[in-house]
């Protein structure tokens, strides 16, 4: 017999400065509750620990100041988003990169960001001279060394739009060793799902409308044993001369994106590849996003903001998601 409601246990807490929610159905005893918080937050410490740029001794922070020709021998967990992003970053022809970081700072967004501070415009020198130091291709990653290496020694690393994802994986994981088959896993937005919910229904995930300051549902999906994650231009932004400017960077220009695409939302096995897939057609544009997302056969909602109202487009793998879901 399926467990009841009741036996949804939610685990809750903040992290990487936004939060999570981790429901994880069965019958657990306080005992069994105490250890799964207790892996959760060990988790996801250390991922903290290895790829957050808003802490100074993290493992990515040792890296973002090293200034060696030489290879830097990193944790695996680093090293594995590092190759997953290059991965990204190749598909999507650098529209998705991780060096793109002094660029995000110069426009005020990220962890540079002065709780006070105006965003700003910088000069066209100032990005061409940033401009040096970014591109994926200027890092160099060994999986079997467990090494990275910069070609510039001013490189550095930005893990922001994938390693939400990643550590939802990696949750999902863990609890999948212990044993657990029906949970949903969610940090800042990004999901994974296994098997079903308390009803013994698949999970059941919607997706946000894409409005700045209220929260509506757009539509509901189902996830089966799937990731879904969402970027978009209408939380993180500042507006100039009539001009949204959004803390997605394109590194092809070295400026916010400025088109009319203002939500992705991306339907893949894992939650990393889902979150750095959402950015990366995010960047591209409603139409080479849509023809990147149609030829990898991603599962990909596009919605871009018109004078009409919001419009959106679907890829044939997101209509099969839909229908499925109805
Ligand atoms: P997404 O749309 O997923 O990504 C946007 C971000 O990605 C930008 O802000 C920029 O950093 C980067 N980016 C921009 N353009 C590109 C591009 N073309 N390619 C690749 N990346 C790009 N935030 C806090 O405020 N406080 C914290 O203490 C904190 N700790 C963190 C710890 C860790 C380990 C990590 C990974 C992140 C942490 N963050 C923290 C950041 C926060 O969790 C989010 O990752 C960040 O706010 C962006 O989330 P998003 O979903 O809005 O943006």
């Amino acid at each position: 017999m399926w467990p009841r409601a009741a036996d949804a246990h939610l685990f809750q807490e903040q992290t990487m400065g936004t939060s999570y929610h981790i429901t994880v159905v069965g019958k657990l005893s306080p005992a069994e509750k105490a250890q799964i918080q207790q892996s959760i937050s060990e988790e996801l410490e250390k991922i903290d620990e290895q790829m957050s740029t808003y802490r100074e001794d993290s493992d990515i922070m040792v890296f973002n100041r090293y200034q060696q020709a030489e290879s830097l021998p990193l944790p695996p967990a680093l090293i594995d988003v590092v190759a997953i992003s290059q991965e990204i970053s190749e598909m999507s022809g650098g529209a998705f990169d991780i060096t793109v970081s002094p660029l995000v700072n110069a426009w005020g967004f990220g962890p540079e960001k002065k709780f006070d501070q105006k965003p700003r415009e910088p000069s066209e020198l100032e990005l061409v001279d940033l401009r040096k130091h970014v591109g994926y291709q200027k890092l160099i990653v060994d999986r079997s060394t467990h090494t990275l290496k910069k070609l510039h020694p001013q490189v550095t690393l930005d893990l922001s739009a994938i390693a939400p994802g990643y550590a939802v994986d990696q949750i999902a994981d863990v609890l999948l060793k212990r044993g657990y088959q029906d949970f949903l896993v969610e940090i800042g937005g990004e999901v994974r799902s296994q098997g079903r919910n308390a009803e013994g229904k698949y999970w059941r995930i919607g997706i946000e409308q894409p409005l700045e300051h209220q929260r509506e549902i757009y539509e509901v999906v189902a996830l089966e044993n799937e990731a879904l994650a969402t970027s978009g231009d209408y939380r993180n932004y500042f507006e100039a001369d009539g001009q949204r400017h959004s803390h997605t960077i394109d590194p092809r220009t070295g400026r916010p994106i400025l088109h009319s695409l203002t939500s992705v939302t991306v339907v893949t096995q894992d939650a990393a590849r889902a979150d750095a897939l959402a950015t990366a057609i995010l960047v591209l544009g409603p139409k080479e996003g849509y023809d990147f997302a149609l030829r990898n056969q991603i599962a990909a909602l596009l919605i871009e903001r018109t004078p009409q109202g919001l419009s959106e487009q679907i890829t044939p793998a997101f209509a099969r998601l839909r229908k499925r879901s109805n």
